[in-house]
């Protein structure tokens, strides 16, 4: 998933909830990796245009959350953006800004509505060949989500489930029974441990896209790693990052992560509309590049002065 994961965990079987939870996300990654020709991933864009290909049930529930929010974002958030993705390939030493004909080339291949999924055999199909899934948005998210099950089946009350800090879970609070503490890292600066802010929290999946994780410089000009799939182009909006916290249910951890990078995409305002309009509540800031915060929900959110 191209990120450090770190564990931890307090309680008798500790170490059997981290060691089990690290083997299941290999398990996960190698269901999703093109490095794995069997992978589902793979197995996909092998059929694509031909056939349905059955898959793993937790990647078929991932792709069904995933269409979800696609429909309901009008295509902000859109798994199907792989070959713009790749086309852009920032993050990698191949980043560059592709002609406008290579643009509306890879454009042809994404979109949501082409990605079909049919549930009596958790199977999906890619309409047309060319097709390719980027899960990098959201697989964070399914791998927190499946490492905190496993935590609760060992019995485990407190622990942090950290995927390189830009997702993570926080199960129950620190040993002294205060929250946890999560710091929300400044945009500008090269320093990881320089935060703007601290949120308090207490079993809870939370999430931060931001557009100064993965992106390059050409002309002046500054291309992140979130693209608006419906334009072609790393998305144009007038925030800088977005934290987002889910507190319920067994998804948590793809919600939050999967909807930090959609509000991302829709900008400040309309993405604070869908924010408020989900049928469950969810707390989060969004950073505006005018240094405005945006606070949704009652985030427990500590502002922190410069060092
Ligand atoms: P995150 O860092 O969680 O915001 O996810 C960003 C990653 O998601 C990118 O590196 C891409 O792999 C992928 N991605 C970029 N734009 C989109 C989008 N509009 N919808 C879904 N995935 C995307
Ligand atoms: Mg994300």
């Amino acid at each position: 998933m191209g990120t450090v994961a770190t564990l931890s965990a307090e309680g008798e079987e500790a170490q059997a909830a981290v060691t089990e939870s690290i083997h299941r996300l290999q398990e996960l990654e190698a269901m999703v990796s093109f490095e794995e020709p069997d992978s589902d991933l793979n197995r996909l864009v092998e059929a694509a245009g031909k056939d349905f290909v059955p898959l793993h049930p937790e990647i078929y529930a991932l792709l069904a959350v995933s269409q979800e929010y696609s429909r309901q974002s009008d295509g902000a958030w859109d798994v199907t953006a792989a070959p713009l993705v790749e086309l852009w390939g920032i993050g990698t030493a191949k980043a560059r800004v592709p002609a406008p004909q290579e643009i509306e080339q890879a454009k042809a291949l994404v979109g949501w509505p082409k990605l079909l999924l049919r549930s009596d055999d958790n199977s999906a199909m890619l309409t047309e060949p060319g097709m390719k899934l980027d899960l990098g948005g959201i697989m964070k998210g399914l791998a927190i989500d499946e490492a905190r099950k496993i935590y609760e089946r060992h019995g485990i009350t407190r622990g942090l489930i950290n995927l390189g800090t830009s997702s993570l879970y926080a199960v129950g609070s620190r040993a002294d029974g205060s929250p946890w503490r999560i710091g929300l890292r400044r945009p500008e600066g090269d320093d990881p441990k320089d935060y703007w802010g601290v949120v308090n929290l207490r079993e809870a999946a939370l999430s931060t896209s931001g557009d100064y994780e993965r992106f390059f410089t050409a002309d002046g000009e500054r291309y992140h790693h979130i693209i608006d799939p419906r334009a072609g182009y790393p998305a144009k909006t007038n925030l800088t990052a977005v934290t987002i916290v889910v507190q319920s249910g067994e998804t948590a951890g793809m919600r939050s992560d999967l909807l930090s990078t959609l509000v991302f995409v829709m900008g400040a305002e309309a993405g604070e509309k869908f924010l408020r309009q989900l049928p469950y509540s969810v707390q989060g800031v969004l950073l505006l590049e005018n240094g405005r915060q945006v606070v949704i929900g009652d985030l427990p959110l500590e502002m922190k002065s410069r060092p």
